[in-house]
Protein backbone atom coordinates (compact mmCIF):
# COMPACT_ATOMS: atom_id res chain seq x y z
CA UNK A 1 0.00 0.00 0.00
CA UNK A 2 1.72 3.50 -0.66
CA UNK A 3 2.11 5.94 1.83
CA UNK A 4 -0.44 9.24 1.29
CA UNK A 5 1.68 12.42 0.05
CA UNK A 6 2.82 15.01 2.59
CA UNK A 7 1.62 18.29 0.77
CA UNK A 8 -1.09 19.17 -1.41
CA UNK A 9 -1.01 17.60 -4.65
CA UNK A 10 -0.29 20.17 -7.76
CA UNK A 11 -3.83 19.80 -9.61
CA UNK A 12 -2.26 19.89 -13.57
CA UNK A 13 -4.69 23.07 -15.21
CA UNK A 14 -4.67 22.42 -18.90
CA UNK A 15 -7.40 24.83 -19.30
CA UNK A 16 -4.99 27.73 -18.30
CA UNK A 17 -1.84 26.77 -20.04
CA UNK A 18 -3.85 26.04 -23.21
CA UNK A 19 -5.01 29.49 -22.77
CA UNK A 20 -1.47 30.90 -22.70
CA UNK A 21 -0.48 28.85 -25.66
CA UNK A 22 -3.63 29.96 -27.90
CA UNK A 23 -2.56 34.05 -26.15
CA UNK A 24 0.84 33.27 -27.53
CA UNK A 25 0.35 31.77 -30.77
CA UNK A 26 -2.64 34.54 -31.89
CA UNK A 27 0.49 37.31 -30.82
CA UNK A 28 2.64 35.65 -33.33
CA UNK A 29 -0.09 35.37 -35.69
CA UNK A 30 -0.59 39.23 -35.95
CA UNK A 31 3.57 39.62 -35.94
CA UNK A 32 4.13 37.22 -38.82
CA UNK A 33 0.84 38.62 -40.54
CA UNK A 34 2.72 42.25 -40.28
CA UNK A 35 6.31 41.21 -41.21
CA UNK A 36 5.73 39.08 -44.08
CA UNK A 37 2.29 39.13 -45.09
CA UNK A 38 0.74 36.13 -44.41
CA UNK A 39 -2.05 33.73 -41.98
CA UNK A 40 -1.40 30.47 -41.03
CA UNK A 41 -4.07 28.00 -42.02
CA UNK A 42 -5.22 24.86 -40.98
CA UNK A 43 -7.76 22.57 -43.41
CA UNK A 44 -9.63 19.50 -41.64
CA UNK A 45 -11.06 16.89 -43.88
CA UNK A 46 -13.90 14.86 -42.04
CA UNK A 47 -15.42 11.65 -43.46
CA UNK A 48 -18.50 10.79 -42.00
CA UNK A 49 -21.10 12.10 -39.56
CA UNK A 50 -19.82 10.96 -36.29
CA UNK A 51 -21.13 13.83 -33.76
CA UNK A 52 -18.10 13.29 -30.89
CA UNK A 53 -15.86 13.44 -34.72
CA UNK A 54 -17.97 17.13 -35.74
CA UNK A 55 -17.54 18.61 -32.29
CA UNK A 56 -13.68 18.32 -32.17
CA UNK A 57 -13.83 18.82 -36.40
CA UNK A 58 -15.86 22.63 -35.08
CA UNK A 59 -13.73 22.76 -32.13
CA UNK A 60 -10.50 22.96 -33.98
CA UNK A 61 -12.49 25.50 -36.61
CA UNK A 62 -13.45 27.44 -34.01
CA UNK A 63 -10.03 27.91 -31.89
CA UNK A 64 -8.25 27.95 -35.35
CA UNK A 65 -10.33 31.47 -36.23
CA UNK A 66 -10.03 32.54 -32.38
CA UNK A 67 -6.07 32.85 -32.98
CA UNK A 68 -6.37 34.43 -36.27
CA UNK A 69 -5.18 31.34 -38.18
CA UNK A 70 -7.58 30.64 -41.94
CA UNK A 71 -9.50 27.59 -41.57
CA UNK A 72 -11.32 25.18 -43.72
CA UNK A 73 -13.03 22.28 -43.21
CA UNK A 74 -13.76 19.72 -45.76
CA UNK A 75 -16.90 17.52 -45.13
CA UNK A 76 -16.98 14.10 -47.19
CA UNK A 77 -19.65 11.30 -47.19
CA UNK A 78 -19.05 8.30 -44.97
CA UNK A 79 -18.95 5.85 -47.90
CA UNK A 80 -16.42 8.03 -49.92
CA UNK A 81 -13.85 6.03 -51.60
CA UNK A 82 -10.39 5.95 -50.73
CA UNK A 83 -9.91 7.73 -54.29
CA UNK A 84 -11.72 10.98 -53.44
CA UNK A 85 -10.51 11.29 -49.56
CA UNK A 86 -6.50 11.19 -51.17
CA UNK A 87 -7.59 13.64 -54.06
CA UNK A 88 -8.85 15.92 -51.20
CA UNK A 89 -5.49 15.64 -49.73
CA UNK A 90 -3.21 15.91 -53.35
CA UNK A 91 -5.46 19.27 -53.84
CA UNK A 92 -4.37 20.74 -49.69
CA UNK A 93 -0.98 19.57 -50.63
CA UNK A 94 -0.80 21.73 -53.39
CA UNK A 95 -2.45 24.74 -52.44
CA UNK A 96 -0.10 27.38 -50.60
CA UNK A 97 -2.10 28.85 -48.36
CA UNK A 98 -2.94 25.61 -46.03
CA UNK A 99 -0.35 24.70 -44.04
CA UNK A 100 -1.70 22.11 -42.31
CA UNK A 101 -3.73 19.54 -43.04
CA UNK A 102 -5.30 16.48 -40.83
CA UNK A 103 -7.46 13.84 -41.48
CA UNK A 104 -10.28 13.57 -38.08
CA UNK A 105 -9.33 9.92 -37.52
CA UNK A 106 -11.21 7.01 -36.56
CA UNK A 107 -12.34 6.74 -40.21
CA UNK A 108 -16.15 5.74 -40.37
CA UNK A 109 -16.51 1.88 -39.68
CA UNK A 110 -18.29 1.84 -42.91
CA UNK A 111 -15.37 3.69 -44.83
CA UNK A 112 -12.92 0.60 -47.33
CA UNK A 113 -10.25 3.91 -46.84
CA UNK A 114 -7.24 3.05 -45.43
CA UNK A 115 -6.13 5.08 -42.60
CA UNK A 116 -2.39 4.34 -43.30
CA UNK A 117 -2.66 4.88 -46.62
CA UNK A 118 -4.78 8.36 -46.65
CA UNK A 119 -2.07 9.74 -43.74
CA UNK A 120 0.97 8.62 -45.76
CA UNK A 121 -0.46 10.80 -48.63
CA UNK A 122 -0.53 13.94 -46.51
CA UNK A 123 2.49 16.05 -47.60
CA UNK A 124 4.33 15.51 -44.35
CA UNK A 125 5.45 19.04 -44.02
CA UNK A 126 1.83 19.69 -43.31
CA UNK A 127 1.05 16.54 -41.56
CA UNK A 128 0.14 19.03 -38.49
CA UNK A 129 -1.20 15.37 -36.56
CA UNK A 130 2.36 14.07 -36.58
CA UNK A 131 0.97 11.01 -37.77
CA UNK A 132 3.31 10.59 -41.68
CA UNK A 133 5.83 7.80 -41.10
CA UNK A 134 8.13 10.63 -41.65
CA UNK A 135 7.41 12.94 -38.89
CA UNK A 136 7.31 9.45 -36.48
CA UNK A 137 10.54 8.21 -38.06
CA UNK A 138 12.00 11.87 -37.50
CA UNK A 139 10.27 11.57 -33.42
CA UNK A 140 12.04 8.33 -33.20
CA UNK A 141 15.27 9.48 -34.60
CA UNK A 142 15.57 12.54 -31.90
CA UNK A 143 15.42 14.68 -35.23
CA UNK A 144 12.92 17.69 -35.58
CA UNK A 145 9.60 17.78 -37.01
CA UNK A 146 5.76 18.03 -36.69
CA UNK A 147 4.68 15.68 -33.52
CA UNK A 148 1.34 14.28 -32.85
CA UNK A 149 -0.67 17.17 -30.73
CA UNK A 150 -2.32 15.35 -27.82
CA UNK A 151 1.51 13.52 -26.24
CA UNK A 152 3.02 16.86 -27.61
CA UNK A 153 0.15 18.42 -24.91
CA UNK A 154 1.84 15.83 -22.52
CA UNK A 155 5.20 17.02 -22.72
CA UNK A 156 3.93 20.50 -22.32
CA UNK A 157 2.14 20.06 -19.33
CA UNK A 158 5.05 18.14 -18.04
CA UNK A 159 8.02 20.88 -18.89
CA UNK A 160 5.85 23.68 -17.62
CA UNK A 161 5.51 22.26 -14.21
CA UNK A 162 8.65 20.04 -13.87
CA UNK A 163 11.31 21.71 -16.27
CA UNK A 164 13.63 18.85 -15.67
CA UNK A 165 12.45 15.43 -16.53
CA UNK A 166 16.11 14.12 -16.69
CA UNK A 167 16.63 10.82 -14.81
CA UNK A 168 13.17 10.39 -14.01
CA UNK A 169 11.51 7.03 -14.52
CA UNK A 170 8.23 7.43 -16.65
CA UNK A 171 5.71 4.62 -17.26
CA UNK A 172 3.50 4.96 -20.47
CA UNK A 173 0.49 2.65 -20.08
CA UNK A 174 -0.69 3.02 -23.83
CA UNK A 175 1.35 1.90 -27.10
CA UNK A 176 -1.56 3.60 -29.84
CA UNK A 177 0.19 5.29 -32.41
CA UNK A 178 -1.69 8.05 -31.44
CA UNK A 179 -0.10 8.99 -27.69
CA UNK A 180 1.70 6.05 -26.40
CA UNK A 181 4.50 5.57 -28.87
CA UNK A 182 4.88 8.86 -29.29
CA UNK A 183 4.86 10.12 -26.02
CA UNK A 184 7.03 7.78 -25.07
CA UNK A 185 9.71 8.72 -27.58
CA UNK A 186 9.08 12.21 -26.43
CA UNK A 187 10.06 11.78 -22.60
CA UNK A 188 12.91 9.79 -24.03
CA UNK A 189 14.32 12.82 -25.42
CA UNK A 190 13.93 14.26 -22.22
CA UNK A 191 16.22 11.93 -20.65
CA UNK A 192 13.82 9.77 -18.54
CA UNK A 193 14.29 6.05 -18.44
CA UNK A 194 11.09 4.92 -20.20
CA UNK A 195 9.01 1.87 -19.45
CA UNK A 196 5.94 1.13 -22.24
CA UNK A 197 3.14 -1.27 -20.99
CA UNK A 198 0.08 -2.43 -23.02
CA UNK A 199 -2.69 -5.15 -22.64
CA UNK A 200 0.00 -8.08 -22.12
CA UNK A 201 2.40 -6.55 -19.86
CA UNK A 202 2.94 -8.97 -16.77
CA UNK A 203 2.38 -7.16 -13.26
CA UNK A 204 1.44 -3.74 -14.24
CA UNK A 205 0.90 -3.06 -10.72
CA UNK A 206 5.00 -3.40 -10.12
CA UNK A 207 5.54 -1.32 -13.15
CA UNK A 208 3.46 1.68 -11.85
CA UNK A 209 4.96 1.43 -7.83
CA UNK A 210 8.18 2.53 -9.70
CA UNK A 211 7.49 5.05 -11.66
CA UNK A 212 7.70 8.67 -11.00
CA UNK A 213 6.01 9.38 -13.55
CA UNK A 214 3.09 7.83 -15.07
CA UNK A 215 1.24 8.61 -18.49
CA UNK A 216 -1.70 6.31 -18.95
CA UNK A 217 -3.37 6.42 -22.36
CA UNK A 218 -5.42 3.41 -21.87
CA UNK A 219 -9.18 3.65 -22.73
CA UNK A 220 -10.53 2.09 -19.72
CA UNK A 221 -12.08 3.83 -16.51
CA UNK A 222 -10.24 4.71 -13.51
CA UNK A 223 -8.20 1.71 -14.23
CA UNK A 224 -4.86 2.31 -12.67
CA UNK A 225 -5.68 2.38 -8.89
CA UNK A 226 -4.07 4.36 -5.86
CA UNK A 227 -2.95 1.71 -4.32
CA UNK A 228 -0.47 1.11 -7.32
CA UNK A 229 1.09 4.76 -6.85
CA UNK A 230 4.61 5.77 -6.13
CA UNK A 231 4.18 8.36 -3.24
CA UNK A 232 5.11 11.68 -4.87
CA UNK A 233 4.74 10.30 -8.44
CA UNK A 234 3.37 12.43 -11.44
CA UNK A 235 0.18 11.61 -13.29
CA UNK A 236 -0.57 12.19 -16.54
CA UNK A 237 -4.21 10.70 -17.37
CA UNK A 238 -4.95 10.69 -21.29
CA UNK A 239 -7.81 9.00 -21.34
CA UNK A 240 -11.44 10.09 -21.55
CA UNK A 241 -14.01 7.77 -20.89
CA UNK A 242 -18.14 8.79 -20.63
CA UNK A 243 -20.00 6.96 -17.81
CA UNK A 244 -23.64 6.61 -17.69
CA UNK A 245 -25.06 8.49 -14.25
CA UNK A 246 -26.61 5.58 -13.07
CA UNK A 247 -29.84 7.85 -11.68
CA UNK A 248 -30.28 9.86 -14.65
CA UNK A 249 -30.00 10.23 -18.44
CA UNK A 250 -27.28 12.10 -17.92
CA UNK A 251 -23.01 11.33 -18.31
CA UNK A 252 -19.92 12.87 -16.87
CA UNK A 253 -15.91 11.85 -18.07
CA UNK A 254 -13.67 10.12 -16.22
CA UNK A 255 -10.33 8.98 -16.98
CA UNK A 256 -8.09 6.15 -16.87
CA UNK A 257 -6.67 6.87 -13.12
CA UNK A 258 -8.71 6.39 -9.86
CA UNK A 259 -8.82 10.73 -9.41
CA UNK A 260 -9.91 10.65 -6.16
CA UNK A 261 -7.45 8.10 -4.24
CA UNK A 262 -4.46 9.47 -6.69
CA UNK A 263 -4.65 12.99 -5.26
CA UNK A 264 -4.02 11.59 -1.75
CA UNK A 265 -0.79 9.71 -2.89
CA UNK A 266 0.70 11.69 -6.00
CA UNK A 267 2.49 14.81 -6.26
CA UNK A 268 0.59 16.17 -9.09
CA UNK A 269 -1.96 15.11 -11.45
CA UNK A 270 -4.19 16.10 -14.66
CA UNK A 271 -7.91 16.06 -13.95
CA UNK A 272 -10.26 14.34 -16.64
CA UNK A 273 -11.72 16.73 -17.76
CA UNK A 274 -9.62 20.04 -17.73
CA UNK A 275 -6.17 18.48 -18.15
CA UNK A 276 -4.80 16.85 -20.99
CA UNK A 277 -7.79 17.48 -23.29
CA UNK A 278 -7.36 21.22 -23.81
CA UNK A 279 -3.79 20.89 -24.38
CA UNK A 280 -4.26 18.81 -28.08
CA UNK A 281 -5.92 21.65 -29.67
CA UNK A 282 -3.30 24.16 -28.66
CA UNK A 283 -0.06 21.84 -29.69
CA UNK A 284 -2.30 21.29 -32.86
CA UNK A 285 -2.47 25.18 -33.44
CA UNK A 286 1.16 25.34 -32.24
CA UNK A 287 2.12 22.47 -34.83
CA UNK A 288 0.23 24.64 -37.91
CA UNK A 289 1.78 27.95 -36.72
CA UNK A 290 5.50 25.77 -36.91
CA UNK A 291 4.22 24.26 -40.58
CA UNK A 292 3.65 27.77 -41.86
CA UNK A 293 6.57 29.04 -40.82
CA UNK A 294 9.19 26.16 -41.77
CA UNK A 295 7.63 26.07 -45.21
CA UNK A 296 8.31 29.79 -45.86
CA UNK A 297 11.85 29.22 -44.65
CA UNK A 298 11.04 30.95 -41.78
CA UNK A 299 12.94 30.74 -38.21
CA UNK A 300 9.51 28.99 -36.14
CA UNK A 301 9.01 30.89 -32.81
CA UNK A 302 9.19 28.60 -29.85
CA UNK A 303 6.49 28.90 -26.84
CA UNK A 304 8.61 29.04 -23.66
CA UNK A 305 6.84 26.70 -21.28
CA UNK A 306 8.32 28.62 -18.36
CA UNK A 307 6.57 32.13 -19.00
P1 LIG B 1 -6.02 2.85 -28.19
O1 LIG B 1 -7.26 2.04 -27.97
O2 LIG B 1 -5.47 2.99 -29.55
O3 LIG B 1 -4.86 2.24 -27.26
C1 LIG B 1 -5.12 1.79 -25.97
C2 LIG B 1 -3.87 1.14 -25.43
O4 LIG B 1 -4.16 0.70 -24.12
C3 LIG B 1 -3.40 -0.06 -26.24
O5 LIG B 1 -2.07 0.16 -26.66
C4 LIG B 1 -3.48 -1.23 -25.26
O6 LIG B 1 -2.34 -2.09 -25.35
C5 LIG B 1 -3.51 -0.55 -23.91
N1 LIG B 1 -4.27 -1.34 -22.98
C6 LIG B 1 -5.52 -1.84 -23.14
N2 LIG B 1 -5.85 -2.60 -22.06
C7 LIG B 1 -4.80 -2.56 -21.22
C8 LIG B 1 -4.53 -3.16 -19.96
N3 LIG B 1 -5.41 -3.94 -19.35
N4 LIG B 1 -3.32 -2.91 -19.39
C9 LIG B 1 -2.41 -2.12 -20.00
N5 LIG B 1 -2.62 -1.53 -21.20
C10 LIG B 1 -3.80 -1.76 -21.79
O7 LIG B 1 -6.33 4.25 -27.51
P2 LIG B 1 -5.64 5.71 -27.71
O8 LIG B 1 -6.08 6.29 -28.98
O9 LIG B 1 -4.18 5.64 -27.39
O10 LIG B 1 -6.41 6.47 -26.53
C11 LIG B 1 -6.26 6.09 -25.17
C12 LIG B 1 -7.19 6.94 -24.32
O11 LIG B 1 -6.82 8.31 -24.49
C13 LIG B 1 -8.68 6.87 -24.72
O12 LIG B 1 -9.45 7.01 -23.54
C14 LIG B 1 -8.87 8.09 -25.60
O13 LIG B 1 -10.20 8.57 -25.56
C15 LIG B 1 -7.94 9.06 -24.93
N6 LIG B 1 -7.46 10.12 -25.83
C16 LIG B 1 -7.52 11.38 -25.36
C17 LIG B 1 -7.07 12.42 -26.15
C18 LIG B 1 -7.12 13.82 -25.60
O14 LIG B 1 -7.20 14.76 -26.34
N7 LIG B 1 -7.05 13.97 -24.28
C19 LIG B 1 -6.58 12.17 -27.42
C20 LIG B 1 -6.47 10.86 -27.87
C21 LIG B 1 -6.92 9.83 -27.04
Amino acid sequence: MSAENDATPIIINGKKSSQKIRDWVKIEIIKLRESYNFIPGLAVILVGEDPASKIYVNNKEKQSLEVGMNSWKYRLPAESSEKKIIDQIHKLNSDDLVDGILVQLPLPEKSSASERLIISEINPDKDVDGLHIINAGKLVSGENGLFPATPSGCLHLLREYFSDLSGKKALVIGRSNLVGKPIANMLLNQNCTVTMAHSKTKNLINECRQADIIVAAIGIPEFIKSDWLKKESIIIDVGINRIENSNSSKSHLVGDVDYQGAIKICKAITPVPGGVGPMTIASLLLNTLKAACVRRNLEPPIFDFTS
